[in-house]
């Protein structure tokens, strides 16, 4: 057995013809098929990429052979993925995409029947079957067969509208980024009532008017746009839609955390977010009587802690946000609708930001080697926790998490590629955020040159 790694923080991801080839899609189908003891339906999509029929057809092959059967999807949004799963009573999905990463790479993320991500757990017995390749191969008449879902985008479209309700009025201008998005959001913003302005929502794997990842850098042609036509909000999606990020009227790309707490702050009660996750969120839920859970990094983390913790609402800074109240898949689409139908209420988006208090933070990258790393964190809880006297909570899910009284907060998290250690962290005046930087530092410094 290869002792290699399949799977990494979001599905099987990597560079075709370096890690991601048809005989790895084959495999992964067989060892899916397997997985599900040779029977079963499995629904498949893909997004915008040039190789997703190299792999679809691969992926779906090895599925036949091993016994189940496919419900065919071709190019959509990993949202409907996690939403057909549910709504066809599946037993599996398969997305095939990158995500964010540009053109050249793809990869395979795999649903359960509720429309969650596989958990770490799941995935290491894919990937314990894919490695010993004792795959179930089923005899000629028992090979699984192809069914073509032609109808399910509508039912899609319909309970998507039914669960938000925007004012009418509202210019929106959607910049899809040429990803899997770029048919169904624009459709559905105008179904809710916007007036609706596309940007790079024509489907295109090369990605040619910007990279599919939702950041200020690669969202300037949005910005201006947004602002030039005096549209009242800018919504981007990534290379499959299941993150979105929204831009102001003035033509600001949005705080990630402010656009995050806005959002949770409508839900109230339980709230789950990661533990990077800025002290606005904090804020938000205070203000309604709500509480934040913090958990991993990582979309698969927050969807399991909103099944244990029963909560109403979850999300990455990053934009991956999910919806219980829709569907266990992390939905683009839905929160652009969201805050949209937020602005199309309390807006403008602008005040809705600004009023939301700015902290001083900072990041700090403290390079050491992987043995080092070990070092740092094995001792940095007892040593920090000795040297503030007024921490209010120590969290340990993911690195090490500190909350003092006064609701700054500190994140010592070793980088899980590089050889070093990052810092983040928020405070309510620059003298405290200068204290707690320089203790964190002065303290790792010490463990590294022992
Ligand atoms: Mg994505």
């Amino acid at each position: 057995m290869e002792n290699k790694k399949l799977f990494g923080t979001s599905g099987i991801r990597g560079k075709i013809q370096d890690e991601i080839t048809a005989e790895l899609a084959l495999n992964v189908g067989k060892a899916l098929a397997t997985y599900l003891n040779g029977k079963g339906n499995v629904v498949v999509g893909y997004d915008t990429r040039t190789t997703n029929e190299m792999l679809e057809n691969a992926v779906c092959a090895g599925l036949l052979e091993s016994g189940a059967s496919v419900l065919k999807l071709k190019m959509v949004p990993t949202p409907l993925v996690g939403y057909a799963v549910a709504k066809l009573g599946a037993d599996a999905g398969i997305m095939i995409t990158a995500s964010h990463n540009p053109s050249e790479y793809n990869g395979i993320k795999i649903w359960n029947k509720n429309g969650m991500a596989y958990t770490p757990s799941q995935e290491e017995k894919i990937e314990e079957i894919y490695y010993s390749k004792e795959f179930i191969n089923v005899s000629w008449d028992n090979i699984g067969s192809i069914r073509f879902i032609e109808d399910i985008k509508e039912d899609y479209i319909k309970e998507l509208l039914a669960i938000v309700d925007i004012e009418p009025g509202l210019k929106v201008v959607v910049d899809a980024g040429s990803g899997a998005g770029s048919e169904l959001s624009p459709i559905i913003f105008r179904r809710a009532g916007c007036e609706v302005i596309t940007l790079n929502s024509q489907v295109d794997g090369f990605f040619p008017g910007r990279n599919p990842e939702p950041n200020e850098k690669n969202l300037k042609d949005l910005m201006k746009v947004v602002k030039a036509t005096g549209s009242d909000i800018g919504v981007a999606h990534d290379g499959d839609a299941d993150r979105m990020i929204a831009v102001d009227e003035k033509g600001r790309i949005s705080d990630f955390d402010k656009l995050l707490a806005i959002v949770s702050r409508e839900f109230g009660g339980k709230i789950i977010s990661t533990v990077d996750a800025g002290m606005c969120l904090d804020d938000a839920l205070k203000s309604v009587g709500g509480e934040v859970i913090r958990t991993k990094v990582g979309d698969v983390s927050v969807a399991e802690a909103i099944l244990k913790e029963k909560a109403n609402f979850g999300g990455e800074p990053s934009g991956t946000w999910l919806h219980p109240d829709f569907c266990m898949c992390p939905d683009g689409i839905l929160s652009g609708l969201r805050i949209t139908e937020i602005v199309s209420k309390k807006g403008p988006l602008s005040k809705l930001l600004d009023d939301i208090p700015d902290y001083h933070n900072a990041r700090e990258t403290i390079n050491c080697s992987d043995e080092d790393k070990l070092t740092v964190m094995e001792n940095i809880e007892n040593l920090l926790t000795e040297s503030f006297e007024d921490i209010a909570n120590v969290n340990t899910i993911d690195g090490l998490r500190l909350t003092f009284d006064n609701g700054s907060w500190v994140l010592v998290r070793p980088s899980g590629t590089g050889g070093h250690v990052r810092l983040t962290l928020e405070a309510t005046s620059q003298e405290h955020m200068e204290f707690i930087k320089d203790t964190c530092v002065k303290i790792i410094e010490s463990l590294l040159n022992k």
